[in-house]
């Protein structure tokens, strides 16, 4: 009897925690941005793309590096997370892609989002931001399935979540104006995320 009782106290004690883990977990404060690098951290599977002397998780990390730093420099709080990475909620979250094409210089730039009217109005903003600046070729938004349906949707749940492409890494016209200018692509990345958050900072154009 005693030892039925002593069990029974442990189960409820483990219930009791586990419900506290729960409540605590979803009363926590959503992260105000996450920046993620494509392909960043895996060894095998999608490890994304390779081209010459160039790696895209290479460019990815400098991009959200980058634009991770500046955003604090604005005093915003941001998580910088690889490819994989724990359930997390944010209230915008953006993955760094460059793309890559089997006819060389066929693609460019693109913009992937979950359907819904807060990731489409961010990619509208975003795309006011970098298609002055990017002179190559935009393809509609979600022109792919991987955009459309990016796996980190389903781990980043992000009110307002945006995969950018920022070229073609396999096209070297593109990558030669690239290149010299990842800094300034990560200052308007940046730009684009404070403007969102509403909060003011000097235009970069
Ligand atoms: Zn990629």
């Amino acid at each position: 009897m005693y030892l039925k009782h002593k069990t029974a106290a442990f189960f409820a004690l483990l219930i009791f925690i586990l419900l506290g883990y729960i409540f605590y977990k979803a009363l926590k404060p959503p992260v105000p941005v996450v920046i993620q690098a494509g392909h960043e951290g895996r060894t095998c599977g999608n490890t994304g793309a390779v081209c010459k002397n160039y790696k895209e998780v290479e460019w990815n990390i400098y991009v959200a590096d980058e634009a991770a730093k500046i955003l604090r420099k604005w005093g915003i709080e941001v998580k910088r997370v690889p490819a994989d990475t724990a359930p997390i909620r944010a209230n915008i979250a953006v993955a760094i892609h460059f793309d890559s094409a089997k006819h060389v210089c066929r693609s460019g730039a693109s913009v992937g989002y979950p359907d819904t009217n807060a990731s489409r109005t961010f990619a509208q903003h975003w795309k006011a931001v970098y298609k002055p600046y990017f002179p190559f070729h935009w393809h509609k938004d979600n022109f792919t399935d991987n955009l459309k349906h990016y796996y980190a949707y389903r781990t980043i749940h992000a009110k307002k979540f945006l995969v950018l492409e920022l070229g073609e890494i396999t096209c070297e016209k593109q990558t030669r104006w690239l290149k010299p200018r990842l800094k300034k692509i990560a200052h308007l990345v940046a730009y684009a995320v404070a403007r969102e958050l509403g909060v003011k900072v000097k235009s970069v154009q």
